[in-house]
């Protein structure tokens, strides 16, 4: 059948090719149009690939040099070369080889009085200048100055032919030697007059593609640099920054608005920062070799230079696992192969043997020891086991998987146990750090005047925390702490006292109702915290403790043209210079710079744990500049904040822009929201980080840097993220963050109360140091397991040989989610919940809660003090610059080595690019398939086991979707934790664990954005997994199983879940996010303006063809059809069997020509 109608149409098109009969190629091109008028794209490329385009384009040949020319076929024939052109990838080619652009010019030169004819010519000239070789030939030739001469300010006759001509100048356009003629030539200027002209007298905007054309023509003249310069001397900017001000309120003129804000995006002048270096403000001298990048001095002219041949690229190494790019799968299959070296001397591992004193223990105290520790029980047990509200078992009430049951308050201690106090600690004992004694309240003063003492004592540590003081004018404040707090108030030259009165003060107002939250055990351990900038203060949230609120928030609906408006907003600083203020309200390069407070102003803040802000600059009245600070030694990394702001005003809706953001793309333009926290809701009940913010889009700005790379000097773009906050109080102190902050004092503190709350008969617990860090503070190591059932020699073996479990978390610090999922975990580990108990019994945990402080303390986003990415040195890291990962790997080898390579492996980390929960594990067949390779993948055996816990996951945990997951192993990812862990200790479940910054797709929390309750809830939940891993992947004692079945309820639970799934949803997850009720346009330069859309042109045709049919505008004849057309006809369709009528079906709309014949049945 194909060959058939292949032979019928080579017959058409060898026939038009050298028949001279203009009766048969007039009956052809009828053919060809009825064939291609009905009927999808793919005929079109059926005619293409049979040689359709060469043989138009020999017939346009013939036609034209015929004398005189023949004008009857020469329309149907540019109507069909333009349509087949269009979609026709080689048209430019093809042409160029037929040399037809001199025959597409000169036509449409002789045609130019005639209108109908010139309109058909410049459609094909259009098509052709697509091409750019074939639109620079058409551009020396001189098709822009014949555009010229049709191009007429605004008029109402022959608009068909002005906008024919317009778009064919944009499709010329396109070549940059084209656009440096047409700016040497004055065009530019020409082109701003034009649309000018047709935007003011087109006030019933019947014109819209004829002003948007003109703007595409513009656009693609500012891509080069001579154009933007010309642009702006052309007082560009103003002129379509005012013109576009009349189009905002009118919907159907989008296409003109973002055309302009793409032009005035672009032609911005581009700026370096207003910072002095892009290098962070912090730096700290790293042991050893000193490694400085060079200075990066460019002088300031050259921002503009380079932006014409620019390319843009993600400059990002972005999350650790973002895109799985095929070209950067390992098909290496040695490679992929485990291959276990040792990266150091094996006599080195001896040391790890120290950080397992579980496998050495004989628990010969074991008696003695629970009776000694009976005296404390009471106390232990009282505590609040939130753990057990997450993960429901057949001995707890069935409420679980509804949110609103998932209330805090409801989940607290019984109500008469709520006077139970922060226990006795234990934890000073262990610190080398002299810390003051928290024991009551009672004890604070003397933990204050401890802490004063200090200073007598160790010169060398003036550390003495305070809470950055509260607002002098607040009568809020007074009221509420009353007069014996007022002295305080009062700045004097003896601060210290004052302010530890304020916390004092402040500390009686708590309500000591947060679970695993103490204010006085996080005091302790912030004092002890070693900071570059050495903080002096403590954010009041992490002091004062976070209750997640009792319902989910849903992700923000973005609101229609919010990108656009705050685009605008950006260029109006230029066009409109005295509106702009401009005033530095907060430095971290001033060292003595001192917010003054200018009147109506914000005050900003960000010297403590966590904090990052660098520079705030009021732009107007309520309106900020925001500089993040890079990571230390590093210039790079932009992505957490964390500040104090003060002295808002009531119901003012104050705009922020972060405006050195680096990623390419952000969760924030798909509903994603910052948090907030309000020092004025925390005291009256609510001490809440909510998610806030409106107005919310991120989009590519013109601030440019220079970096300096091992290739040279790399140009950087940034982005600006901005929102808008209704502050709820006047005058309040509030905090904005990324996301729910998670400090290094408050994990530390977080292991102090977990210690206390433990049942140290049923929980073996250990907190050991596994390095200092640079910094000089100490990365913990845990190990927890359940305790011995006796010391009886079966129940030490069975302690002995429990497997492991191997968790890390927070290599990069401005993950604070990660942070949140492992709480969750930690907590559940050591509750009193049953199943939990059960999890202890199957596995010895080493958990590294927080693998960075370092960069967690400092306020870094993704490396260490070194100004590494942590995840990226498992191959080889330093023991002096590395040192977390290092030793951290060495306790992997050392388990390896002694047998014990842990059966689980996992590394929680947060992902700012997706939304849900999910894991990325590894696998050498679904890698090879993946990429395609060659290689029998059926002789490579693997186990996949790896598989298991997602799929359970899956199944368990709300937030959690398998679907997400990937198993993929990059070659740019070959020095995480996850794949030298499978690599090189041979893990085969070795996993890294995302957590979205922004909500579920999918599942319970679909539409939701994720709090903190969520998060915690997914890491009990992992630990859930484990268990239910454990009973089906292991051999398990009668006496387990028969444990697990009472308490879990498995099956029922798992159905339960999976019926909930599959009614909620069951549409697979993809990575693209859907489509923005606005488009987004990340970047300045994208060419989302539907040029490349064949609809336009084709309905330009068609409509052109509807008029021709029933006027003849410019004489031009219609034609008759004669009786060798049906000939003709015949022989095309005897070609075809008759049931292919329908697939091809003949019959088409009337098109002027073939009326007489349509009415025929075929
Ligand atoms: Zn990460």
């Amino acid at each position: 059948m194909a060959e058939q109608e292949a032979s019928g149409l080579q017959v058409l098109l060898s026939t038009l090719q050298s028949s001279c009969d203009k009766d048969v190629i007039l009956n052809i091109l009828g053919v060809l149009t009825d064939l291609l008028s009905l009927g999808t794209d793919r005929r079109i490329h059926y005619l293409i690939s049979k040689g359709g385009s060469e043989a138009l384009l020999q017939a346009l040949a013939t036609a034209a040099c015929s004398d005189p020319p023949d004008d009857a076929t020469l329309l149907p024939l540019l109507r069909l070369l333009a349509r087949v052109g269009l979609r026709d990838r080689k048209f430019g080619l093809k042409v160029r080889r037929l040399e037809a652009t001199d025959v597409i010019l000169s036509l449409a030169r002789k045609y130019l009085g005639h209108h109908l004819y010139l309109t058909h010519c410049l459609w094909v000239l259009q098509v052709c200048a697509s091409n750019v070789t074939a639109g620079t030939a058409l551009g020396i030739n001189g098709a822009m100055e014949l555009l010229f001469k049709v191009i007429t300010p605004y008029s109402k006759r022959h608009v068909r032919t002005v906008r024919a001509a317009i778009e064919a100048l944009a499709a010329l356009l396109k070549s940059k030697s084209n656009s440096r003629r047409a700016v040497n030539r004055g065009y530019l200027c020409g082109l701003l007059r034009l649309y000018q002209d047709w935007h003011h007298n087109d006030v019933s905007n019947n014109y819209i593609h004829i002003r948007r054309g003109l703007l595409i023509c513009l656009k693609h003249i500012t891509n080069i640099q001579l154009g933007r310069e010309n642009f702006l001397d052309s007082r560009g900017m103003e002129i379509l920054f005012t013109s576009v001000q009349d189009c905002l309120s009118c919907k159907n003129l989008d296409p003109i608005i973002r055309t302009v804000t793409q032009i005035l995006r672009k032609c911005y002048p581009k700026e370096p920062l207003p910072v002095p270096t892009v290098r962070s403000s912090y730096s700290f001298p790293l042991p050893g070799s000193v490694r400085t990048e060079p200075p990066c001095m460019v002088p300031e002219e050259d921002y503009e230079s380079d932006g014409e041949e620019e390319v843009e690229k993600d400059l990002d190494n972005d999350d650790d696992e973002t895109k799985e790019e095929d070209d950067d799968l390992e098909t290496d299959v040695n490679k992929l192969r485990s291959r276990p070296v040792l990266d150091r001397p094996e006599e080195e591992l001896k040391q790890y043997e120290a950080m397992c004193p579980e496998l050495s223990h004989n628990f010969q105290e074991l008696q003695s020891e629970s009776e000694e520790e009976k005296s404390s029980e009471d106390n232990t047990e009282n505590l609040p086991s939130t753990a057990s509200y997450f993960i429901q078992s057949a001995t707890s009430a069935k409420h679980q998987n509804t949110r609103s049951n998932q209330n805090v308050t409801e989940m607290g201690p019984d109500p008469g146990e709520k006077d139970s106090k922060a226990p006795p600690q234990s934890w000073t004992k262990k610190k080398k750090c002299r810390r003051a004694q928290i024991t009551e309240r009672q004890d604070v003063e003397e933990t204050i005047q401890d802490a004063d003492s200090l200073e007598e004592e160790d010169l060398t540590r003036s550390h003495v925390l305070t809470v950055s003081p509260l607002p002098k004018e607040a009568a809020w404040y007074k009221k509420m702490f009353n007069n014996e707090c007022e002295a305080s108030i009062n700045p004097s030259p003896g601060r210290r006292l004052e302010t530890s009165d304020i916390l004092k003060n402040l500390l009686k107002k708590h309500q000591e109702n947060m679970p695993f939250h103490s204010p006085f055990f996080y005091i302790g351990r912030a004092e002890c915290v070693k900071s570059i900038p050495d903080y002096k203060f403590l954010a009041f949230p992490d002091f004062w403790g976070h209750q997640p609120p009792p319902y989910g928030k849903p992700m923000l609906e973005r609101k229609y043209g919010v990108q656009r408006d705050k685009v605008l907003d950006d260029v109006r600083r230029l066009i409109q210079p005295d509106d702009v203020i401009g005033r530095t309200v907060f430095d971290l390069d001033e060292p003595n710079y001192s917010s003054p407070g200018a009147p109506g102003c914000l005050t900003f803040f960000s010297k403590f744990e966590s904090g990052n802000l660098r520079k705030a600059i009021q732009v107007r009245e309520f309106e900020y500049d925001l500089i993040l600070n890079a990571d230390v030694n590093s210039n790079q990394h932009h992505q957490w904040f964390y500040f104090e702001v003060r002295d808002m005003k009531l119901t003012v809706p104050y705009r922020f822009n972060i405006i050195n953001c680096e990623k390419f793309n952000s969760q924030f333009n798909y509903g994603m929201q910052l948090v907030m926290y309000s020092v004025k809701e925390a005291l009256q009940g609510r001490p809440q980080w909510l998610r806030v913010g409106y107005d919310i889009s991120y989009y590519k700005n013109h601030y440019r840097s220079y970096a300096a790379t091992a290739g040279g000097i790399r140009r950087k773009s940034y982005y600006t993220l901005a929102f808008s906050i209704t502050f709820p109080h006047k005058d309040d102190i509030c905090y904005l963050a990324y996301h729910y902050p998670y400090t290094y004092s408050a994990m530390m503190s977080h292991l102090d109360i977990l210690e206390q709350s433990r049942n140290p008969r049923k929980v073996y617990w250990r907190q050991q140091t596994l390095c200092q860090t640079l910094g000089g503070n100490p990365c913990p190591l845990l190990t927890i397991t359940a305790m011995p059932e006796s010391k009886k020699r079966d129940d030490l073996e069975q302690f002995y040989n429990r497997p492991y479990v191997f968790l890390m978390a927070r290599v990069h610090p401005g993950e604070s989610n990660a942070s949140w999922v492992m709480k969750g975990t930690l907590e559940f580990l050591l509750s009193s919940d049953p199943i939990a108990d059960l999890l202890r019994k199957c596995f010895i945990f080493k958990i590294v809660p927080m693998l960075n402080p370092d960069g967690v303390i400092n306020g870094n986003h993704r490396c260490s003090l070194s100004g590494d990415d942590l995840n990226r040195q498992w191959l080889t890291p330093s023991s002096q610059l590395h040192p977390t990962i290092y030793h951290a790997k060495g306790l992997l080898y050392y388990l390896r080595s002694i047998g014990r390579a842990p059966l689980v492996f996992c590394d929680y980390h947060g992902h700012s690019q997706k939304k849900n929960v999910f894991l990325y594990g590894c696998s050498i067949k679904e890698t090879l398939w993946q990429a395609d390779c060659m290689v029998d993948t059926a002789v490579i055996t693997e186990d996949v086991g790896y598989r298991t816990l997602p799929k359970i996951l899956d199944k368990v945990a709300p937030a959690f979707v398998m679907n997400s997951c990937s198993f993929l192993v990059e070659k740019s990812r070959e020095s995480t934790a996850r794949v030298v862990a499978w690599q090189e200790m041979g893990i085969l479940r070795s996993y890294t664990m995302e957590s979205t910054y922004c909500g579920c797709s999918h599942g319970l929390y679909k539409g939701l954005q994720l709090g903190t309750q969520e998060l915690e809830e997914m890491g009990s939940k992992f630990c859930l997994g484990l268990l239910i891993l454990h009973l089906k992947s292991l051999p398990c004692s009668k006496k387990l199983m028969a444990q697990a079945a009472l308490l879990l309820d498995l099956e029922e639970e798992i159905t339960d879940l999976r019926a909930h799934r599959s009614s909620s949803n069951s549409s697979l997850e993809t990575d693209d996010e859907p489509p923005c009720v606005e488009e987004i346009d990340y970047n300045t330069d994208s060419c989302s303006d539907g040029e490349g859309d064949f609809s336009e042109l084709d309905k330009e045709i068609q409509e052109c063809l509807l008029q021709v049919e029933g006027e003849t505008e410019d004489g031009g004849a219609t034609m008759g059809q004669t009786c060798s057309s049906k000939v003709l006809r015949g022989l095309y369709i005897s070609s075809q069997p008759a049931a292919n009528n329908r697939a091809l079906p003949l019959r088409s709309a009337p098109l002027g020509m073939c009326s007489g014949f349509e009415s025929s049945p075929a």
